[in-house]
């Protein structure tokens, strides 16, 4: 008799944006038997990011959300993939996060008084740094431990790597074709144990997925390209992020918009980003590019890991909003041990919140 050897994966991944390529190389690093499905859009968030990590956020100097814990593992993880891939793929580098106001100034020197922000920040100026043509008055603050991933390249390479092993179907996932069964599923003829969707904002698609809060934010950026040469390379940050490219190129970003759910460059955006570059240079510079893609961004500020309540053999891994860079590599690294059964998910991001939304769902 012939007995034709099936593989039987132990994951099929649909999504190889950041959050399923981070965690598909994660879960294979582990012994698994991966199959990748994506149809490679040219527009997805993490394609048109630019792969910035900021310890501290916002106006209001707030470090952000676990970077203690967040910054090691990325750290770790990019190096990992530097030495895989055997070429440099995460920049760190200093980022000026500029006052634009005394008050500002003054918020920051308030806040920083009393607790310890040396891990994080290597220089608070209270005047500028003299960089010609850089609108800094007020001075600024110098943060250390930044930087920014080069995330097509990294894409790109990890994409080869799957497609080589013949195991990324470059395709649209059709649900039509999948099979629960009792012990995992089906999908066009591949078996699997379980299914991980990593779809980015596209979940709101999903027929098992959509009541979880997802709030598709749409953002802008630009390339600019400017005759001058700056001093100094570090990436400025005053209400946008610019981000040295080489030669004269910076990236410029990012915009936020919930009202319109498209992939469209738009002209109002570009003015945004232009007004608010003009706040940080006074040099010419000339628009080369402009991008928009949509951010998976969740209701509570926090991502969507975890199993389907009621399909074990569905889980999800997913909304990390704006921060994908810096939080996909921990949280990748924590639910494949929790897969494993070696951890739990960690619970701040764990879909078991928003359960009581599904069962709202399955009455309607
Ligand atoms: C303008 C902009 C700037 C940003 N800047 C930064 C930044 O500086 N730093 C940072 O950390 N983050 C940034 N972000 C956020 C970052 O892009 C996201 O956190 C991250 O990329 C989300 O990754 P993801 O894999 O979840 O989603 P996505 O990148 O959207 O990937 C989802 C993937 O799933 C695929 N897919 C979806 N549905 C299907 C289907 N049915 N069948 C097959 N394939 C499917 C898509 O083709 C895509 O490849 C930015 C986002 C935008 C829009």
């Amino acid at each position: 008799m012939l007995y034709i050897a099936c593989m039987i994966y132990d994951f099929i991944i649909v999504g190889h944006g950041l959050a399923g390529a981070i965690l598909a190389y994660t879960l294979r690093k582990k012994g698994y038997q991966v199959l990748v499905i994506d149809e490679l859009a040219e527009h997805s968030a993490s394609k048109v990011a630019a792969g910035l990590v900021n310890p501290v956020a916002g106006k209001r100097f707030a470090k952000s959300w676990m970077a203690d814990t967040f910054i090691p593992a990325a750290d770790a993880f990019y190096k990992e993939l530097e030495e895989h891939f055997g070429q440099e793929l995460y920049l760190h580098k200093p980022i000026y996060k500029i006052f634009s106001s005394i008050e500002e100034q003054n918020n920051w020197m308030a806040k920083s008084a009393g607790s310890d922000w040396s891990d994080y920040i290597s220089e608070t100026l209270v005047a500028s740094a003299g960089e010609p043509g850089i609108q800094d008055p007020y001075g600024g603050i110098l943060i250390r431990r930044g930087g920014h991933l080069l995330v097509r390249e990294v894409l790109q390479l990890l994409e080869q790597e799957q497609l080589q092993a013949g195991q990324l179907l470059p395709e649209r996932f059709d649900f039509s074709h999948l099979e629960l069964t009792e012990t995992g599923l089906r999908y066009k003829g591949e078996q699997a144990r379980q299914l991980i969707f990593c779809e980015g904002y596209q979940v709101i698609h999903n027929p098992y997925f959509r009541w979880l809060p997802l709030q598709p934010t749409k953002g802008e950026v630009l390339e600019v390209k400017t005759d001058y040469k700056f001093i100094s390379e570090c990436i400025y940050n005053k209400a946008v992020y610019v981000l040295p490219k080489g030669d004269g190129a910076f990236r410029i970003g990012a915009t936020y918009n919930w009202r319109q759910p498209d992939e469209l460059p738009t002209h109002e955006g570009q003015q945004e980003l232009t007004g608010r570059f003009t706040q940080i240079t006074s040099h010419a510079f000339n628009v080369t590019n402009h991008w928009a893609g949509i951010r998976p961004a969740v209701r509570d500020r926090r991502p969507l890991v975890g199993s389907h309540p009621q399909h074990p053999q569905l889980l999800v891994f997913n909304g990390m909003g704006s921060k994908g860079v810096l939080m996909a590599p921990y949280l990748a690294e924590r639910f494949a041990a929790a897969l494993a059964g070696e951890a739990d998910v960690l619970p701040e991001v764990n879909i078991s919140r928003y359960f009581s939304l599904y069962y709202d769902y399955i009455k309607q």
